[in-house]
Formats: structure tokens, sequence, C-alpha cells
């Protein structure tokens, strides 16, 4: 949140007020003066003071979910399950959402969040924020296909992805087990990536987003709050 608004939260005075205690150079965040009320600053990662006084952030929340198949990433929805449904009553907070989606059948790493910021922040192309998923696909994967993803996949249609890393598991004429990392966010991207190739994926569940991973304890459905740590490498 950024600092001017936390102090205006705390009726420190109008606009010309507060920008006239940064003037003064009293407003502090983890003992250095802050000039710019444009400063972001988070109750779990920083301590604010104006005139040596400790001043409350308004805490953010984190959740880290393995979405089941089945539900959808979205904040509202008529027919389906949404991913907030799965929240419990004491964790639905104003303002949260899902940042990015995942398909309805689609498993695993999902961050819910009411800090804006932050979600846009891995969402936005030029971050080039990694994901990777576990993918199964109907046939076997190649070596070309592992070269193919490394170049860059055309889909049908002709759009062109980032090189993606490709690593192949298991392989057998019937099914494989890979895992995909790509660097940005296309709409389907897994699954259009595997058609242009002429595969079909029959499961997708993303495991890792950035510096996050997804916990082999969390079962699907199952959430909790991200870490200092976590937070820490995301900012
Ligand atoms: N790519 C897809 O095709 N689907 C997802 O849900 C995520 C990535």
């Amino acid at each position: 949140m950024r600092v001017d608004q936390v102090l205006a939260a705390h009726a420190f005075g109008s606009k010309k007020t507060i920008k006239r205690l940064f003037q003064r150079r009293v407003v502090k965040v983890d003992g250095s003066v802050i000039t710019e009320g444009s400063f972001n600053v988070e109750r779990q990662l920083h301590q604010l003071t104006v005139e040596g006084k400790t001043v409350s952030i308004p805490k953010h929340y984190y959740f880290l979910f393995n979405k089941p198949a089945g539900v959808v990433t979205a904040r509202k929805d008529n027919k389906c399950q949404t991913i907030l449904d799965l929240l419990s009553s004491k964790d639905k907070h104003d303002g949260l959402y899902p940042v990015g989606r995942l398909d309805r059948d689609t498993e695993g790493l999902l961050l819910v969040t009411d800090n804006g910021q932050l979600g846009y922040q891995l969402l936005i192309p030029n971050k080039k924020v990694s994901k990777t998923y576990q993918v199964i696909v109907n046939e076997r994967v190649t070596k070309e296909d592992v070269m193919a993803f490394s170049k860059g996949i055309e889909f049908i249609g002709g759009e062109v992805c980032l090189p993606a890393e490709l690593k192949i598991i298991s392989t057998s004429e019937k099914n494989s087990l890979v895992e995909l990392t790509i660097h940005e966010g296309k709409f389907h991207q897994v699954k259009k990536m595997f058609l242009a190739r002429g595969k079909k994926v029959t499961y997708l569940k993303r495991v890792a987003m950035g510096p996050l991973e997804l916990d082999a304890i969390l079962k699907p459905g199952d959430y909790r709050e991200l870490t200092l740590t976590e937070l820490q490498q995301l900012k």
C-alpha cells in the first residue's frame, strides 16, 4: 500500500498536510526517511513511523492454493464453484481475487490476494514470470518436441510463443509425463502449445510460479498463507 494512503487512512490530514510531513522528513520506513508518498509499504515487511511514533499498516492477504479440477478461477460464477468459494469464512476478506487464471480442469498453484499491485506485477508480460506445469499428453513426446519448445512454439493461427523448457519425465506411445516451464501467460497456452505439435493435454497441474512452489502437503482444495520468506521473494 502507498505510504501516503496509509497516512490518509490514519487521518493525518489533507493531501497537503501529508505532503508537508514528507517535506519535514519525519516519515520513516525501517528507520530511513521517506520523501515520496508513492513508496509502498507492507505490514508484514515494514515498520512505518511518523515523528518517531509507530503507524500500523493495514495487512494484505496472500493465500497459496492447490486449485482442484472443476473449480473456476473467478471471483463469482453463477454455475460453478469458484476459487474464492473455497476460502473459509474467517479468510473471506474484501478485495481478494485470483492472480491470473487456470482452466477449470487445471489443478495446482494459484495465488489469491487483495494486493492489486503485486498481482499486476506478476502478470505483466515484460516481467516474464515463469510458470512450471506437470503435463500428461496422449502420446510420445520426442527430442524434436523439446527442441521445438526451446525455439518457440507457433500456435495454429500463427501466434508465436517465447522459448520454453520442456523436460521429459517418462514417455510411451500411449502417454507421456513432462514438465514444462513457460515465461508468459497466453490463454490456454500449454494446451495450445501441445496442440501445435499434434498432441492433446489430458492432465495439467501448475507446480510453480516465479519463486512460489506448490507444497506436496497441500491437497487439492487446500490453501495456506504465504510465508514471510515467500512474500519477500515475490517483492
Ligand atoms: N495453459 C493452459 O492451457 N491451461 C491452463 O490452465 C494454464 C496454462
